[in-house]
């Protein structure tokens, strides 16, 4: 492809198209305080001010009052260490561990290794009706030896938003149990809010809005302890050594801001492009079958191609200059079908053909009536 050539994306639930005025803080933050925080000289001091400062703006936006920022490298690390840090650091108390059926890799790999490494017990929760995981799903699972409840804000295949809120306050019955909230889907990206500040921990990537890759944040709860992943020199309270990316977090708290800044309008203007292509998929129900439920998140729209291969239909859009994916990124190359997907009772068939429309506000209904033309037309051409 030319480099100047016209592509549709829609591709945001596995990473978007970086901000120009995020690039520019990321240089210049580079370029005038490159000293490290650590270090007693007025540089390092200088540095290290703008770096608490900076985490104080996001958790701010963020209204999480009681709880202090861990930078990571993005999201899959943040849930590594929230996950085996809370497991092994209070394993004392209970073996008994209660996630969900369809989270992200990042999450379910963790519980496995805990599970098979380190003894614990894990409940898989299933999605109920619309594909969410409920408070009083979480509730059922809850034993006496149970230790951590880690579930999703919104799930990145299907876009179903699940009960945070609900779990949160439910949970604050169970002193004994901390809660972590993946909740990179979510951040900017809803009609209301989630307020987080009754979770323990939550997980966020700045490369899900318009942030560099690379970074992103455990946000947690200051009075809660975690086993740290990364030993060294003690940065970041002694929970993740390394030195400080102050470039990075500042780039990260800029994108932050403009996605909460703008959430409402974006939300609005990715509702009326994913309308455009709900109705088409509504209409055309003997060719596709709606994987994501009513009331549609219109960021993550997903849908099985009933009589055409999924990967070989992604791949000709792919053709055409039109990106969507099949499955998430994170395991498109291992896996056949959508592990999400079929957690919802849904056949193979169906689960091994999913199709992933993830939109942002960049995107234009102009762009959504091409991409339904020309879906249209690689459906009727394939074999
Ligand atoms: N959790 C969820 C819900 C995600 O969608 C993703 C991105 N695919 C991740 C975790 C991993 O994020 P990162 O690329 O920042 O590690």
């Amino acid at each position: 492809m030319k480099l100047n050539e016209q592509i549709i994306y829609f591709d945001n639930a596995s990473t978007t198209r970086v901000y120009p005025c995020v690039l520019d803080i990321y240089r210049s933050i580079h370029e005038e305080y490159f000293a490290n925080p650590s270090s007693i000289h007025k540089e390092g001091q200088k540095a290290l001010y703008l770096f608490n400062k900076t985490k104080d703006n996001i958790l701010s936006l963020l209204k999480m009052k009681d709880h202090q920022l861990i930078m990571t490298s993005g999201a899959t690390e943040a849930n590594n260490l929230a996950i085996k840090g809370i497991a092994l650091r209070y394993k004392n108390r209970g073996n008994h561990l209660i996630t969900s059926i369809y989270e992200h890799p990042s999450v379910l790999e963790a519980f496995k290794q805990l599970e098979d490494q380190f003894g614990f017990k894990v409940t898989y929760l299933s999605p109920a009706d619309r594909g969410v995981i409920t408070a009083n799903s979480v509730k059922e699972a809850i034993t006496d030896q149970t230790i951590l409840v880690s579930v999703m804000a919104v799930n990145n295949e299907i876009g179903s938003i699940n009960e945070i809120e609900k779990i949160a306050s439910l949970l604050k019955g169970y002193p004994k149990i901390i809660f972590h909230v993946d909740a990179c889907q979510a951040i900017g990206k809803l009609e209301k809010e989630i307020s987080y500040n009754d979770v323990d921990l939550i997980t966020v990537s700045a490369h899900k809005i318009h942030g560099l890759v690379g970074s992103g944040a455990l946000i947690k709860r200051k009075r809660i302890e975690l086993l740290p992943l990364n030993s060294g020199g003690g940065q970041e309270y002694n929970y993740r050594s390394g030195t400080e990316d102050l470039a990075n977090l500042c780039a990260f708290y800029e994108a932050l801001k403009l996605a909460l800044e703008k959430e409402k309008e974006n939300y609005q203007k990715v509702s009326s492009i994913s309308k455009i292509l709900i109705n088409y998929l509504q209409d055309n129900k003997y060719k596709y079958e709606l994987n994501s439920f009513n009331p549609i998140n219109p960021y993550i729209i997903n849908f099985s191609t009933l009589n055409k291969k999924g990967s070989v239909v992604v791949e000709a859009l792919s053709n055409h200059n039109i990106m969507v994916s099949s499955v998430s990124a994170c395991h498109s190359s291992k896996e056949k079908g959508s592990y999400v997907v079929k957690s919802l009772n849904k056949s193979d068939k169906v689960a091994n053909n999913t199709i992933r429309v993830s939109l942002d506000a960049s995107n234009t209904i102009e762009e959504m009536n091409i991409f339904i033309s020309t879906i249209d037309k690689i459906i009727g051409e394939i074999r």
